[in-house]
Formats: C-alpha cells, sequence, structure tokens
C-alpha cells in the first residue's frame, strides 16, 4: 500500500496544476491516472490568455516551457459569426497588430494530446511528485485518519490524509460522494473533429464561433491547429439537445456539406480523426466543492465557463487553489468539512463573479436579433469593437455585456 498525505486523482490539468503547486510548498504527493500519456481528450484545445496565466502564478519557467512547445498554433483573437451571418473580428488586445504580433500570443490551440503531456512532462520533473499512470481508482473508503483509495480489484490501494479528486467530467465521486448530479440546463454536450486543408483560415491564428440559428445558445467552431489542420466541434445545452431530440453527429456533417457559408470551406477538408463526443459540466450554478478530506477540482466541480465553454484554465486555476487549501490543511491538522470549505469560498470568490456573468450571457446568447444586433452594431463601432476585445478575459468588460442597459445604449447611440 502506498501512504501519502495528499493524492490527486487524474492527471489531467486541474490534477496536474494542484500536483505542481503542491511542489512549491515542498509537499510530496501521488497522481494516480487511469490513462497512459501521452493520451487525447475531446476537447476544441483552445488555450486562453488564464492557462498561460496560471501556470506562470505556479510557476513562471513552467509558462516560459509552454510558449516553447512547437505543437501549438499563437491565437491573436476571435472571430464571432452572428445567425445574420455578419462576422467580427475581435482580437484579445485592443492594440493588436504586427508590433503586438512580435511577442507572446494571449491564447493557444494545442492538440489536448500534446498540451496534457506537457503538463504530465512537468511532473515528471518534480521528484516529489508520484505519478502512477494506467491505475484506475474506483474504490473510496473513508476510514478515520484518511481516504483508503483503490482499483476495483483492490490491488492497487493508496492511503491518503486528504484527496483532490480531479477526474473530470464522468466523475463517480463527485456523484456518488459530492452529491452533483448531472442536470441537462446545467451541462453541454460537445463533439469534436480533426480535418485537414478547411479554407479561410485565419494567418493569425483567430479561433473561430459560429452562433449559428440552429444551435443557441450553443455554437459550431473551427479552431487552426499547426500543420493545416483544424479543430472543429459543436457545443449545445444538452437540455436544448433533448428537446430538439438532436444528433450532434449529423449536425455536424449536414453543417460542413449543407450550410450555405460553410461548406465551400470544406469542399477539399478531409477529415483526419473520429467524430467524438463528451460532456462539458457547466458553473452555471454554484455547487458544494469540498468535504470531508476532500476536495473536487477542475470538470469533477462543474466549473466550465457557461458562455465560451472554456474549461481548461478553471481546471488549472481550481487545482492550485486546491493544492492552496492541501497545504493549509496539513498545516492546521484539520480535514473537517469545516475546514476544507475554505477552498469553496475561494474557487468561487475568485471564479463565481465571471461564471455567474457568462451565465447571464449564455442566457442572452439565446435571443437570435440581440446577438445580430450587436454583431451589427459592433460592425459598425470602434468602441464596441475594443470593448468586446477583452470580453473573454476581462471581468469588467463582460460585466457591461451582461447589463440590460447596456444594449439600450447601444441602440441609442447608433
Ligand atoms: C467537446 C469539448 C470541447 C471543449 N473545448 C474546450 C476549449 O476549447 N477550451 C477549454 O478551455 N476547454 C474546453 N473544453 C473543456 C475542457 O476539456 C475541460 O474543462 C478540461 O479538460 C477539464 O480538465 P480536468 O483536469 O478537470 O479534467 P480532464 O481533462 O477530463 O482530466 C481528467 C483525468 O482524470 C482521469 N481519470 C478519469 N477517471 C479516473 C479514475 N477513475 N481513476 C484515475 N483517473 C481517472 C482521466 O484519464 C483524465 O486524464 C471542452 C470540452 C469538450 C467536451
Amino acid at each position: 500500500m502506498i501512504a501519502t498525505d495528499v493524492c490527486i486523482i487524474g492527471a489531467g490539468p486541474a490534477g496536474a496544476a494542484a500536483a505542481l503547486q503542491l511542489q512549491q510548498f515542498d509537499i510530496p504527493c501521488v497522481v494516480v491516472d487511469k490513462a497512459v500519456f501521452p493520451r487525447d481528450k475531446i476537447c476544441g484545445d483552445g488555450l486562453s490568455g488564464k492557462v498561460l496565466t496560471a501556470l506562470n502564478r505556479i510557476d513562471k519557467e513552467i509558462g516560459a516551457r509552454l510558449c516553447q512547445l512547437a505543437e501549438k498554433e499563437g491565437s491573436w483573437g476571435v472571430t464571432f459569426t452572428a445567425p445574420s451571418r455578419d462576422s467580427l473580428d475581435i482580437a484579445y488586445q485592443p492594440d493588436y497588430n504586427n508590433q503586438a504580433k512580435a511577442g507572446v500570443p494571449a491564447g493557444f490551440v494545442c492538440k489536448r494530446i500534446h498540451f496534457d503531456n506537457f503538463l504530465v512532462n512537468e511532473m515528471k520533473r518534480c521528484a516529489g511528485i508520484q505519478l502512477f499512470q494506467g491505475q484506475s481508482i474506483d474504490k473510496y473508503t473513508l476510514q478515520r485518519d484518511g481516504y483508503l483509495l483503490s482499483d476495483a480489484s483492490g490491488k492497487f490501494l493508496v492511503k491518503a490524509k486528504l484527496i483532490i479528486v480531479a477526474n473530470g467530467a464522468h466523475s463517480a465521486f463527485t456523484k456518488e460522494t459530492g452529491g452533483i448530479y448531472m442536470e441537462p440546463k446545467h451541462y453541454c454536450a460537445g463533439i469534436r473533429a480533426y480535418y485537414k486543408g478547411v479554407t479561410g483560415l485565419s494567418a493569425d491564428g483567430f479561433i473561430e464561433l459560429h452562433f449559428l440559428r440552429s444551435l443557441l445558445p450553443g455554437y459550431f467552431w473551427i479552431f487552426p491547429l499547426p500543420n493545416g489542420e483544424a479543430n472543429v466541434g459543436i457545443s449545445i445545452l444538452s437540455s436544448v439537445v433533448r428537446k430538439r431530440k438532436l444528433n450532434l453527429k449529423k449536425l455536424l456533417q449536414d453543417i460542413v456539406t449543407n450550410d450555405p457559408v460553410l461548406k465551400q470551406r470544406f469542399t477539399n477538408a478531409q477529415l483526419v480523426s473520429g467524430v467524438e463526443g463528451y460532456g462539458l459540466p457547466l458553473g452555471s450554478k454554484k455547487r458544494s466543492l469540498s468535504g470531508e478530506r476532500y476536495m473536487l477540482a477542475g470538470d469533477a466541480g462543474y466549473l466550465i465557463d457557461p458562455f465560451t465553454g472554456e474549461g481548461i484554465g478553471n481546471a488549472l486555476y481550481s487545482g492550485r487553489m486546491a493544492a492552496n487549501q492541501a497545504f493549509a490543511c496539513l498545516l492546521a491538522k484539520d480535514f473537517s468539512a469545516s475546514h476544507m470549505s475554505a477552498y469553496d469560498d475561494e474557487v468561487y470568490r475568485v471564479l463565481g463573479p465571471e461564471l455567474n456573468l457568462s451565465t447571464k450571457l449564455q442566457k442572452l446568447a439565446r435571443r437570435t436579433w440581440l446577438f445580430n444586433f450587436l454583431m451589427r452594431t459592433a460592425m459598425r463601432n470602434k468602441q464596441l469593437r475594443e470593448l468586446m476585445s477583452c470580453m473573454f478575459y476581462e471581468i469588467d468588460v463582460r460585466k457591461k455585456l451582461a447589463q440590460p442597459s447596456f444594449y439600450v445604449k447601444m441602440l441609442l447611440n447608433r
């Protein structure tokens, strides 16, 4: 049996961030993942500015090494396409120009098989992290002095004073112990495919979000990758999928072959992967993220941004916060649910305002006319374009966009 102070279940972004942050306090830990890396994860592969920020906060050297990673494409902005088909390029930095492009882009697109393996390699650099791959944790028993964890056979055993549960969207622990269940109103279904040869991709790695009428408040995306590849997919609320009885694979096929605007771009494109789906547990509802001797991080804690679908940044942020709380618990020798709840407070203090605003924006996005109106106005209005430039990263900007008065002012100033 392996004995440790902290065991982290899952070596994705949330688990890796937790393990790497624990090394900042010289706390050894055990990380267990059922997969063997490099492994794929169904995702849009979009790394927002939060990813680099989070890694820099753990250790600037990790951030610097991510910037050196070859298998990624720099992204300087987003192209929004409204249901009316009006398109708008919004740079991540309002002062974006050729000069700015000499620096580090705010975002990246990087296949998860490479990004997550980068994080695993970062963990392998640390003597204090004991990583077990190809080992599933299926049983969790709370004992007087810690959690006893094991695989289904009971042969692989770990005893930990504290566990950080970072095993993603399908976490059994989240349901069985955390009491958090999938609710279609707070959950998205997503599918992803890799294509080669899609035409009209941005030279500056702008990611494309197409808010097609049939998908609102979800969207169709095209994210440019290195070597002429693109990550193409759809994300849509599970309640909408159920209500409209949608088949997402058919929908994707229909868009790339029949959509009057998009089909030209896929005429000579080749599908170079399967079309695969996975769930997105949204942070559009506040949940209890901890209890006696455990914390839920990343998708296991339902922390995906309900408007943008971004979850990697929040997984890294929450993993880091879980490690900070683990440090506090070990110091105080207090693993009670009440002491652990400081983790919930911190997660919702940092991510809560943004999650709340994104929930409002997701609701606004259901209104086709509002989307079309905003896009047309922004095409004519430099100030609004600049405001939207920071939308994905600046909380104050999102705050403005979530206020009805903002749209009234836009109407009056047209
Ligand atoms: C279709 C789609 C598109 C998306 N697009 C984007 C995007 O472009 N940008 C973005 O930021 N986010 C995106 N997301 C969200 C993003 O993928 C997640 O938020 C992110 O992966 C969460 O990281 P995590 O570490 O919490 O979980 P995961 O990345 O899922 O990692 C969990 C790890 O736990 C392991 N594990 C699972 N069960 C066990 C077990 N029993 N025992 C041991 N190990 C276990 C798994 O093998 C895995 O390695 C998308 C999601 C989907 C589904």
